[in-house]
């Protein structure tokens, strides 16, 4: 199933090139009273989601996908989790360009650990990205964004694709520079998830997906997840070994190569196998 969030907060059910309005599958969550549970409530509920959006789907209003404005597909994610330089090319181009990237924590990941980033930077592909520090340098990377779905804690890779809901495109977009990773990777709109949620059962296995980012046309990264360093259950199991995992929370598994500067006015094509395709427009902020 391929969930989207689009405009005002609507709940959208994606075939093809339509989407349907399934809203009112919402009202299956529960209704909370503070503290809310840990963890994304669509999320965590997704079985009771799913089971809904198929029953009011063919009576819902569809219209095409390029007509809506599509959000983040998750609203409200604990934490977003990143694994830095989990490509060996990646790693390759990082070290042949040290000045550039200011010497910063340029390691292997399994000395280097992962990342938080704000979830305050989260935006959708209809978001678009807002530049800023315009003087500095700031690259896109295109990442499969694994979403996790059943709170894991210490669990084993042979267990770890169990926990996993399903899978977005991530950009992770990284300003240059010599602050920590977290801090220069969580601006406003500097996490694209997108272009909607597609469960697990649709992806199959995430370890042979094709990885490409074009920028005005122009093809930048074009990868496969087969070159990972830590795969997706290798990433989970390593996350869940320092974090417990909640429904929701996000791993953004790292860039391949081919990284490279974007500027207000680009458009950004982002694709990867089985999961999806989305534009993104750049503007400053
Ligand atoms: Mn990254």
């Amino acid at each position: 199933m391929r969930l989207a969030r689009f405009g005002n907060d609507r709940l959208g059910l994606v075939e093809g090139d339509a989407i349907r309005d399934v809203t009112a599958a919402l009202d299956v969550l529960p209704s909370y009273r503070y503290p809310l549970p840990p963890g994304d409530m669509l999320v965590a509920n997704l079985a009771a989601i799913r089971d809904r959006v198929c029953a009011l789907a063919p009576d819902a209003v569809a219209c095409p996908v390029s007509d809506v404005g599509l959000r983040s597909p998750l609203a409200n994610p604990g934490k977003l989790v990143a694994a830095p330089l989990n490509y060996q090319k990646h790693l390759d181009e990082v070290r042949a360009n040290a000045d550039l990237h200011h010497n910063n924590a340029i390691n292997t990941i399994d000395r280097t650990g992962l990342f938080l980033k704000a979830t305050s930077s989260l935006a959708g592909a209809g978001d678009g990205i807002a530049l800023d520090h315009l003087e500095r340098r700031t690259d896109h990377e295109i990442e499969l964004a694994i979403v996790i779905g059943t709170r894991a804690k210490r669990v084993s890779p042979a267990d770890a694709l169990s926990v996993v809901a399903g899978y977005c495109i991530g950009l992770d977009i990284s300003l240059r520079g010599p602050e920590e990773r977290s801090f220069r990777k969580s601006i406003d709109s500097y996490t694209i998830l997108g272009p909607y949620l597609v469960t697990a059962d649709e992806v199959g296995s995430p370890g042979d997906l094709d990885v490409c980012l074009a920028v005005n046309g122009e093809v930048r990264q074009r990868s496969n997840t087969k070159d990972l360093i830590l795969g997706v259950p290798e990433l989970v199991a390593y996350a869940s070994s320092f974090y417990t995992l909640h429904p929701g929370d996000v791993i953004l598994t790292g860039t391949p190569e081919g990284v490279g500067p974007i500027f207000p006015g680009d458009v950004i094509d982002a694709t990867i196998q089985r999961v999806g395709t989305m534009r993104v427009d750049v503007r400053g902020a």
